[in-house]
Parts: structure tokens; C-alpha cells; sequence
């Protein structure tokens, strides 16, 4: 298939968050006439940086690693520092507040160490399952054979003590961000693969290095670079293929013509925009079930810079309104600690009180001055936070996803290989799509 000379564009990318970007760069790149097409009066999806305290925050996405090749490559190629969250620097001064059954139990040091093994054990087959976890064609069968099993199932499926086995709940509820009974055992297998095979290396590659001037940073050098258009504002009501070009209708009512279009769109936000043809069915079906990061994520202030504690960890059941809770900075007279919860509805992330009494069910002493987050399962642009399938999605809908059909072409980083719904396998998906759009202009 040739462009056609007659089109407003070559391509049109659907959606600005980092699959988007990446894909409407590389194409611009490529030297073809790019626009991209935004809903939101921002780029960047659901990465989200702002400021609280005078501290950039991220309210989205927000670390990455060395060991997310995509996403590491652009950083290092626009020259972007990184800042730590405090990690495992020193367990031995870290103060650990797991919930078990309702009571607080305080961790310390070694204590730690049991809840390291009962992960070790959980995860023992993760090296045999996602062997090369960018390649899971290579170990298919063994996927396929585990598809059907939830996280908790495999929990349940070993004989763990307190307070060991609420640990690994809370470690799998939170890598869901919705509940280990929805989120498949793959996936959380595959989070620890990709991460090295140990807690510390899983809290390394997803809650270490963030940017230091914040994700939107690097969307801005990535604009810089590749210079497409870009409209912000502009959701997309409809994609039609024409056989020899594609029609974009924007809710505005505008048509405009190119010869392809890349769709970013997160997977439960796609049936909202009309294809032609209708798009495959299992897809809306997908999208209907939507997957399991269903939860929240909250910023706040804190009161005080925890004096010899070099950082807080709490860890809490799905049924709370958060948890996990852990530190992200320190200053002078505060810190910036960070919540995740399961559940979007169980709390209101602007109201300071609600945010309060729900961190301190891990530490009674915290008092939060500020707080912030965004509602992202409610945001019609985003149905939901982090892509995690669930179980017995691989088998019911792999074959199904980032199918490309005809000139549309489907970039959305909730799927493919490796970091699938983390900022890289949004990278990889927007690049690999920009290649695939050779294909169909070149
Ligand atoms: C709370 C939270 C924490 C996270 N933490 C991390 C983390 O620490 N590290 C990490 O790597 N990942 C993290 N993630 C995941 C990561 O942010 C996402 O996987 C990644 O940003 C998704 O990028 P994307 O481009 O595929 O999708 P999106 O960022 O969702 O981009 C899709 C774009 O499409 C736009 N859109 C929707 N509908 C329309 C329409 N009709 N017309 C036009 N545009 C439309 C949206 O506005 C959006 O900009 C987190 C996500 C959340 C929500």
C-alpha cells in the first residue's frame, strides 16, 4: 500500500501518552506528515506530572529501570537524570508496618527476611514460565497450562504462615492494583521475571528511579525531536479504513483524511471510538471485562522527615483504602510518602482527613498536610490504571490483541511483549507500530 497524495496526512496517531508519542515521533521521524490526535488538554495519558509541596510528583506512571530497555534507551538518549526513592538502602533502618487480620505488626531488619523467602518460594516457577519474558512464544505451553490460575490461587495453594502469607497478598494485591483474586499468576510471574527474580530487584525495577524532571520531561523531548503536529483537545469519535486511506472523525465533527492511523487508545477506552470495520469483536469483550488495575494511587505531604528512619513501608490487605503506603522523598520538616489501594471507590484522594485516617492505619503518627491523585478508573480517557490481565486472558485473548486490521494499525501499549503496561511497553508498542506503518505508506 502507497500514501496517497490526496490525504491531509500520512498518518494519524490516536492518543498522546507515551505508546503515541513514541509512534507519531518515529513516523515524523521517518519523514512522514504526522498529526496526533489527544482527547486530553495534556499529553502523556497516564503519566500525569505535577507539583505538590514544590516537589515534582508524578500522579500516574512514574519509575523506571535499566532493565526496561525502551524506555532506559530514551532517557539516556535525550540525556535525563533520574532521582531515587528511597530504597533498599539500608533494611535496617527501615520501618515496615504489615496489617494482619486487623492488627499491626512492626518489621524490622531481618524480620524482613521470611516474607523474602515466602516470595522466593511463591515465585518459584517464574524462571521456567516466562523464561524469556520478551518472547512468551517460547514458553506457550507452560503459560498456557498456568492461564487459568489467579494470583491468589497460587497463594492459597501453599502452606504459608503468618504473618508471611498476608505479606505476599498485600506485595500481589498491590502489583495488581486491583486484587490478587482477579489478577493472573502469569502476570504477577512475569512482573518478577522481567525484575530479576527478588524482591529487591522488583522494588529496584518498578519503585526506585524516577525521572527527575518527571515523565513529561522526556514526552517534551520526544515532541522536540520528532516535531509532529500535535492537537490536544481533540478526541476521536470514529476510524474508518476506505481501502485506499482511513477517515478520522473527531467529536468536534471534523474528518480528516491520511493514509494510515496508529491507535494508542488504553484497551477498556477502546470500543468508545466507532470503527470501520467494527472492531473484532473479542476485543470489546476484553474491554468489557476490563483488566484488573482497577485502583488508586495518592501523593501526599507528610508532617516531619522521620528522623533516623530511612523510609517507611506499609502493607495492608485489598479491603482497605490503601495498601501499600511507602516513602518517596524526604525534606527538610516533611516527606513525601506514596499510597496505592485496590479499589477507586473506597477513597476520595482529594480530602486530606479521609487520605489521613486511611495512612494511618500503618502509622498512627502520620499527619498529612497535603494530598493528591487522579481518578483514573473514572476518567473516560483511561477506564483504569496499570494493565495487568487477568486470569485466563492470555489464552482467551492474546491471539486477539494488537492485531493490526488493514490501514489501522494498533500501537497500545497495554499489550505486547515484555513491559506490556508499564511506560516501556508503552515505548515499545508506539515504536513498533511506527515500523509497521512502513509497511503500509512505504
Ligand atoms: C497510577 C499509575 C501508576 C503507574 N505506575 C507506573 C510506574 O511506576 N512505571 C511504569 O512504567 N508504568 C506505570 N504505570 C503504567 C503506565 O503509566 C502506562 O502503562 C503507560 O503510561 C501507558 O501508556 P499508553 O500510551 O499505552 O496509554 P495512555 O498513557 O493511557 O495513553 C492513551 C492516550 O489516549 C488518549 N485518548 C483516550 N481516548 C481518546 C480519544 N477518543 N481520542 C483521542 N485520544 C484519546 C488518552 O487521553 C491518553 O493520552 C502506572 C499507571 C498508573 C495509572
Amino acid at each position: 500500500m502507497k500514501p496517497k497524495t490526496d490525504v491531509d496526512h500520512d498518518i494519524i496517531v490516536v492518543g498522546g501518552g507515551f505508546a503515541g508519542v513514541t509512534a507519531a515521533r518515529d513516523c515524523r521521524k521517518n519523514g512522514w506528515r504526522t498529526l496526533l490526535l489527544e482527547a486530553r488538554d495534556r499529553l502523556g495519558g497516564r503519566t500525569y506530572t505535577t507539583q505538590l509541596a514544590g516537589h515534582k510528583v508524578e500522579l500516574g506512571g512514574t519509575w523506571i529501570h535499566w532493565r526496561q530497555p525502551f524506555v532506559w534507551a530514551e532517557k539516556e538518549r535525550y540525556g535525563l537524570e533520574v532521582r531515587e526513592t528511597p530504597g533498599n538502602v539500608d533494611p535496617a533502618t527501615e520501618e515496615v508496618a504489615l496489617l494482619v487480620r486487623g492488627e499491626r505488626v512492626l518489621l524490622r531488619g531481618q524480620q524482613m527476611q521470611p516474607v523474602v523467602e515466602a516470595l522466593n518460594r511463591y515465585f518459584a516457577d517464574a524462571q521456567a514460565l516466562w523464561e524469556r519474558p520478551f518472547d512468551a512464544h517460547h514458553t506457550w505451553p507452560r503459560l498456557f497450562a498456568r492461564d487459568g490460575m489467579s494470583a491468589w490461587d497460587r497463594l492459597v495453594q501453599m502452606d504459608l504462615a503468618e504473618p508471611q502469607r498476608s505479606a505476599v497478598g498485600c506485595y500481589l494485591d498491590a502489583l495488581a492494583n486491583g486484587t490478587s483474586r482477579e489478577v493472573s499468576y502469569n502476570e504477577v510471574a512475569r512482573w518478577w521475571a522481567l525484575s530479576g527474580h527478588s524482591l529487591p530487584a522488583l522494588d529496584d525495577a518498578c519503585g526506585r528511579y524516577a525521572l527527575k524532571d518527571g515523565t513529561a520531561a522526556l514526552l517534551e523531548a520526544m515532541v522536540k525531536d520528532g516535531r509532529p503536529e500535535v492537537r490536544l483537545s481533540t478526541p476521536v469519535q470514529g476510524i474508518s479504513d476506505e481501502g485506499d486511506h482511513v477517515v478520522v472523525t473527531t467529536h468536534a465533527g471534523e474528518q480528516i483524511r491520511a493514509g494510515s492511523v496508529i491507535v494508542t487508545l488504553p484497551m477498556n477506552v477502546l470500543p468508545s471510538v466507532e470503527f470501520s470495520p467494527a472492531l473484532d469483536p473479542m476485543l470489546v469483550q476484553a474491554a468489557g471485562e476490563r483488566h484488573a488495575g482497577r485502583g488508586l494511587k495518592v501523593v501526599m505531604k507528610t508532617r516531619g522527615n522521620l528522623g533516623g528512619v530511612s523510609k517507611r513501608l506499609g502493607l495492608g490487605g485489598p479491603e482497605l483504602p490503601l495498601n501499600i503506603v511507602f516513602t518517596y522523598a524526604k525534606a527538610d520538616d516533611h516527606c513525601l510518602h506514596v499510597g496505592f489501594g485496590s479499589d477507586a471507590t473506597k477513597l476520595d484522594l482529594n480530602d486530606r482527613e479521609q487520605v489521613q485516617e486511611a495512612a494511618r492505619a500503618f502509622f498512627p503518627d502520620m499527619e498529612v498536610e497535603e494530598c493528591m491523585g487522579h481518578d483514573w478508573v473514572n476518567d473516560p480517557y483511561s477506564l483504569g490504571t496499570w494493565t495487568n490481565y487477568k486470569a485466563g486472558w492470555l489464552e482467551k485473548y492474546h491471539a486477539h490483541f494488537q492485531q493490526d486490521r488493514g490501514r489501522i494499525l494498533f500501537g497500545q501499549g497495554d499489550h505486547g511483549e515484555g513491559w506490556r503496561g508499564f511506560i516501556d511497553g508503552a515505548i515499545a508498542a508506539g515504536s513498533k507500530a511506527a515500523l509497521r506503518a512502513e509497511g503500509v505508506l512505504g
